[in-house]
Parts: C-alpha cells; structure tokens; sequence
C-alpha cells in the first residue's frame, strides 16, 4: 500500500483508452467496474474533446459478481461491434477487473466477431498510463503492420510520424508544425500515428523509409519492433529547442539522403525567434537564474537544453515520474551536475525544489501547486496538465514555432526585467509598493491587498518558525517576489543553528550565508 493523493500518471488502461480515441475505426471494450466512465471526462472535458472516447465499458456492480461477469463482457464486445462496426476491437480490463481474472483476451478469442480483436494485458498494479499506451500501441502496429511486406520501390525521403496521442501535451500543434517543416525540408510524411490514424493506415507503416518518433514514451516500442521487423530505421532526436530541432532536421535528412541544409535555410525566414529575443539586452536579467525542471522525460530533458544552452538559465533540479526512461534522464542530469530526480511522489518533489532553491519552475500540474505555494514563478512543460493546456490557440512546443511558444510561457511568470528593477527602486511609492494590487485603479484594491494579505497568511500558517516583529518588518524590504525565498532560507538557516526567534541578524546572516 502507498499512500498516494496525486499522481502523476492514470491507470494503463487510461493510456490504452488515450490510444483508442487518438485512431479512427478502433473501438475499446473494457471490462470495468461501474463508475469508470469518469475516464471520458479527460476527452470531453479536459481536451475538451466534441464526441465520446469509442470506449465501451461494462461496467459490471456488485450483483453481477454472483453471476457470470465473462457474459457480461462478451455481451458487451457483441454489442459493441454491432453498434459502432470499427474495424478493430481492443479488448482489456481495469484494476478491478483485473482481480477477476476473467481474461478478456480470451473470451474475445471465442467470440466469433466480424473484425481483427487485439487484446491487451495491462498490468495495472505495476504499470502506469504512458507505458499502457506504448504498449496499446506496440499492439496495434505488430497486428496490422505486421503481416505487410515492404515494397521493393520505397522513396527515401518518406517517412512516418509516431506518438502523437489525445490527451498528449500539445500534440495537436506539434505534429502540424513538424509535418510543415518536414514538408519544407523535402520529406513526405506518410502516416502520422496513433493521432488520426485508422487500423488500414498502421498497415501501410511499413510503406515508407523511416520512422520519426516524436513522443518516446509512445512509439519506442513500436519503432523499434519496426525495425527489428521490417528494417525502418528511426529518428529519435526530439525537436523541442532550436538547437533540437537542428540536429532533428540533420538527422531526417540524412537519413532520408537529403544535402545537409545550409545556414541561411536555418534561418528559416524569421520563424526562429527565440534565439534573438533570448540574445536581446532585454534577456540579460535571464542569465544564471536557477530553474528546477520535472516533467515526463522527454519534455524535462529537452527541457534542460533549452534552459541551459538557449536561454542562459542555471539548472539546478531535472527529474521526471517515469521510471521507464530513468536512464536518459540520469545521463542528462549529469550532464548539468545535479542529481537526478526519479520519482512520482510529488512530496518529495516538493522537498526537492525546496532545497534546490529555484527562481523558476518547470513542470507538470502539479508543480504548479507546488510552486504557487512556495510562491516561486512557475510554466508547465508536461502532462499531467489541466484544461488550460489544451489551448484553444496554435501553441506548438516543437520546432521553431514551439521555440517561440516556450520563450513566451517560460519568460513571462518571471518579472521583466525593467520592472523588477522599477519595483525594487519604487518599493516605497504609493502606486508601486509591494501591497499595490494588479491595477491601482481598481475600486476593490484595499480589498484585493486584504485577500493576498490572508492568503500570505494562510500559507504561512503552519510554519513553525517564529519571527520577531522587527524581522518580519525588516523582511517586508525584501521585493515581493524574492521575499518567499528570503524567508524559506532564513527559515532553513535557523533551524539548523537551531536559532529561535528569528532575528533582524539571524535574517542578514542567512543572507550571507547562501550568498557564499
Ligand atoms: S478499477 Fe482502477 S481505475 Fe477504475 S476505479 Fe478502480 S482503481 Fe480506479
């Protein structure tokens, strides 16, 4: 048992439904307990997603455990194939419906229906929602593509994209700025799949000369058994960051047989604007500021890149909740000289970026929170994310655009770099000081200063240390948006001297002391 209250990540059945509803003509019959529809609020809701996932549940209650729940299953998988005609079934079982031990993928075997049916066995006690859907995936290319034989007049230049899901962190924009710019560079993209994708395009995988994996977590499975299989030799690199999707675009054209690009095409017409608004005086205030980054590994890693090598930023925390790609993100980690963090307990995530003492956060949802409280600026960079980021505007994270996208939503939580300036010098002015709400027009501002005032207050409720009121003054001089971290480190300070109360010396000689 573990005492969990957030998770980073669903039960795999979770990603096996993320696969369904990501292709057309494939329908899911899984054998659940009632209540797990709520697993459509994710498509409908969060993605904001216009029809139901092609998910039939069974549902099964209490009563039904006295009878036959196989026939309840096998009804269901009949009905389904009636009702919706895909031209393939997925069959799997819950948590729940995994202790019953009825063994959908044999029932379905024996159920004489009208299309392919490709049972799933999700371990749901040991596996989470990525790894169910790279295995959902995996499934679905071995049995369509698997048959196939490759033709014998392949185009060098073509290629397909894999892992691009529903529910996946901006994939929607992602695969339509890639596909352009893969476009431009010469190549011919095939097939783009799970996303869009139908059993009868899985089939044709293997019509194309190599695979361009976007989304590891996914598609590494598959790719690799493509090339095992059928010889299609796959692109890894992941096109987040301009450096990224450089070596991204060298990689595809070398290996599609393609000249290398030359500089002036990288310039690609002025859509790269991250590199010069991250060189403008205006980005000076960037430069060394510590970032804690957690994410799924492969936005946390290219993550890192971007922060280190194309915005100047220190990082000083990588971690992610997937196990699976522990390795990687170790090897990145290094890399920076920071431990890495494998975990998918967000507690010690907290205490994680507590001690790394960031100035910005990058991370999933819930880091977030995390970062709300401790009130360090924060941008979110993976899933798990909520209905926000699945913005109704083009808000790629890949290539050049993405790069653009980033510099925006990771720059903007940080003040600006006049106005922290202004703020510190105008900390006493009327219309500046730290108490001024948003709008100093506002009528309800007094009101406004009040509420943040108690939600300070709130947030500091449980915290032990006691300050006199000559420091808590004194640390009220400290600009607004530095002064959580002032206290987090006086408080740190204190208590491993074992100082009590603070003091107006205790606060200046924490100051000194993290300043060496
Ligand atoms: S079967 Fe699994 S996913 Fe469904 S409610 Fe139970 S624990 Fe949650």
């Amino acid at each position: 048992m573990k005492l969990s209250m957030w998770t980073y990540e669903g039960p795999p059945h979770v990603g096996a439904m993320r696969i369904a509803a990501s292709m057309t003509g494939v329908h899911y019959v899984l054998h659940a307990p009632q209540g797990d529809t709520y697993a459509d609020l994710l498509f409908t809701m969060i993605e904001r997603r216009p029809s139901r996932p092609p998910v039939t549940y069974t549902t099964f209650q209490a009563r039904d455990l006295s009878g036959s729940t196989a026939d309840v299953f096998k009804t269901a998988c009949r009905d389904a194939v009636a009702r919706f005609q895909p031209q393939a079934l997925l069959v799997g079982a819950s948590c729940t419906a995994e202790l019953l031990q009825d063994d959908p993928g044999g029932l379905a075997r024996t159920l004489d229906v009208s299309v392919p049916v490709v049972p799933l066995d999700l371990p749901s006690y040991q596996k989470k929602e990525n790894w169910g859907a790279g295995e959902t995936f995996y499934r679905m290319v071995r049995t369509f593509a698997g048959p196939t034989t490759r033709p014998t007049d392949i185009a060098a230049n073509s290629c397909n994209i894999l892992g691009p899901t529903s529910l996946g962190f901006r994939c929607r924009d992602d695969v339509t700025e890639i596909v352009r710019l893969l476009s431009e560079e010469g190549l011919d993209v095939r097939v783009v799949a799970p996303l869009g994708a139908s059993p009868a395009d899985l089939a044709r995988l293997t019509e194309a000369a190599f695979n361009i994996v976007l989304y590891p977590e996914i598609a590494d499975a598959a790719a690799r058994w493509l090339k095992k299989t059928h010889g299609m030799p796959f692109v890894s690199t992941i096109p987040i960051g301009i450096g990224a999707t450089e070596d991204f675009i060298a990689e595809v054209r070398a290996l599609a047989g393609l000249a290398p690009s030359d500089d002036e095409a990288t310039q690609r017409s002025g859509r790269d604007r991250l590199t010069w608004y991250a060189r403008s005086v205006d980005s000076n205030y960037l430069t060394n500021k510590r970032v804690f980054i957690f994410g799924d590994a492969t936005h946390a890693i290219a993550a890192a890149r971007i922060a280190s090598q194309e915005l100047g930023l220190r990082v000083c925390g990588l971690g992610t909740y997937m196990r699976e790609f522990a390795r990687e993100l170790r090897e990145a980690a290094a890399g920076y000289g920071v431990d890495a963090l494998v975990s998918d307990d967000h507690l010690e995530v907290e205490a994680a970026i507590i001690a790394a003492r960031p100035e910005l956060v990058l991370g999933t949802q819930m880091e977030r929170h995390i970062a709300k409280r401790l009130r360090v600026p924060c941008a979110v960079i993976s899933a798990p994310v909520h209905v926000q980021d699945f913005p109704a505007r083009y808000s790629p994270q890949m290539g050049f655009e993405g790069a653009n996208v980033i510099f925006d939503s990771w720059v903007h939580p940080l003040m600006m770099g006049l106005e922290e300036h202004l703020l510190q010098m105008f900390r006493d002015d009327f219309e500046f000081n730290d108490g001024a709400a948003a709008s100093h027009l506002h009528p309800h501002t007094a009101d406004a200063v009040e509420d943040a005032a108690a939600v300070v207050a709130a947030a500091t409720e449980d915290d032990t240390a006691v300050w006199t009121f000559d420091a808590e003054k004194e640390l009220k001089k400290v600009p607004f948006f530095v002064r959580g971290k002032a206290r987090r480190n006086t408080e740190l300070f204190a208590a491993t001297k074992g100082i009590r109360p603070i003091t107006v010396e205790t606060l200046y000689d924490a100051k000194a002391h993290f300043a060496r």
